[in-house]
């Protein structure tokens, strides 16, 4: 249902009141308080316990609440995997470390902390609102002020939990995701993903689009390759996006035209697959998907992705479409794509004759042809899945 509804783009009406039925708001607190007892539990065990895993405490949603995204208040993670994300256990290089490390990552995904962290955001105002009968319209002021209500009470629970959670996430931040994505409300990329503050660099704009005259995205793309050392750069975008549809009409909407432009060109590119696609709204999110893939490509070309090649940093480029109605992520697999293997070489720089750091480990082949390292690479994982 809820989901039905998202993608109908109907969660709020014109004046602001819901037209949802349900909240979920006291089945999240308990549900943090769970996490809660569970970490302290956790806390309490030996260094050495192995992880254990029984079953798991699924709290109760409220009735007619159908927890398409519920999270489990386990109490099962051991004190190590808390400690793998807590930055009370490490300095800032040591958990970048354990972020970045398999041996860890699993256990690191099921910390508790993980859980008070990524819970609480689900007690919208809208839905806190609406369980108090309150009518949103006559109170405006209330669906502003709770955002700074949720926010100081938020803060007062992750930090009971660790008070030294926050101290230590401003001491720096080394995310290993680089994420482009639209400004629609209805896709939040560390919802969706479940990553806490610190692993996502977020970039967002209308219809995830990579423009190279586009300073800000580029400014991002540099310091998150070059300075942060992203490891994974993912576009998304997302079924039913208006900016899309809006690229599809004739319809003037003043200086988003030109910004929406862009994906016209997209259209044109694959202009009579998509006239064959008789279904408008199928047509809009095949559109979405070749938009996409022309998103990943024009990272492809950038000399900051081609360059961590040839300095022998490998970011991988993925890309990546989520379905509204089912909130499920699908990566369309780009790097497998062939038509770039016929115009690829148009746009792959040479750092063959550059002088390189000392510290680099690219190959020769990386120098000359970094672009086909890395798509050979990628392959190569997918092809050992
Ligand atoms: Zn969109």
């Amino acid at each position: 249902m809820f989901l039905n509804r998202l993608a109908r783009g109907c969660l709020l009406q014109p004046n602001g009141a819901t037209v949802s039925s349900s909240s979920s708001s006291g089945a999240a607190q308990r549900m943090i308080a769970a996490a809660v007892t569970a970490y302290r539990s956790c806390s309490s065990h030996a260094h050495g316990s192995s992880p254990h895993h029984p079953s798991h405490h699924h709290a109760q949603p409220a009735a007619g609440h159908q927890p398409d995204h519920a999270v489990s208040a386990s109490a099962t993670s051991s004190v190590a995997a808390a400690a793998a994300v807590s930055p009370a256990a490490s300095q800032a290089a040591p958990q970048r470390a354990s972020l970045h490390s398999s041996a860890t990552a699993d256990s690191a995904w099921e910390s508790p902390l993980r859980q008070v962290l990524i819970r609480p955001r689900f007690q919208s105002p809208v839905a806190q609102s609406e369980t108090k009968a309150e009518s949103l319209f006559q109170k405006p002021v209330d669906l502003y002020t709770r955002l700074l209500d949720n926010n100081r009470q938020w803060a007062g629970q992750v930090s009971s939990v660790d008070p030294n959670y926050f101290p230590n996430l401003a001491r720096g931040q080394q995310p290993p995701y680089m994420y482009i994505g639209c400004s629609d409300s209805r896709v939040p990329p560390d919802q969706l993903t479940q990553t806490m503050p610190g692993e996502l660099f977020i970039h967002r704009n209308v219809a995830n689009l990579v423009v190279n005259t586009d300073m800000n995205l580029m400014a991002v793309l540099q310091y998150a390759v070059e300075v942060l050392k992203v490891q994974h750069i993912i576009v998304m975008g997302h079924t039913e996006c208006g900016g899309v549809r809006a690229s599809m009409t004739s319809t003037p909407h003043g200086i988003i035209d030109e910004w929406l432009r862009n994906i016209k060109d997209v259209y044109r590119l694959h202009r009579q697959e998509l006239e064959a696609i008789s279904d408008m709204s199928a047509r809009v999110n095949r559109l979405v998907e070749l938009n996409v893939v022309e998103q990943v490509y024009n990272l492809y070309k950038t000399s900051v992705v081609q360059k961590s090649w040839a300095q022998g940093h490998r970011v991988q480029v993925h890309g990546w479409v989520c379905n509204i109605s089912t909130g499920l992520i699908r990566d369309l697999q780009v790097e497998r794509r062939p038509e770039w293997d016929e115009v690829g070489a148009i746009y792959q720089y040479r750092f063959d004759q550059e002088s390189t750091p000392a510290v680099s480990t690219a190959t020769a082949e990386e120098k000359a042809n970094p672009l086909q390292s890395m798509l050979r690479s990628m392959r190569g994982n997918s092809d050992s899945e």
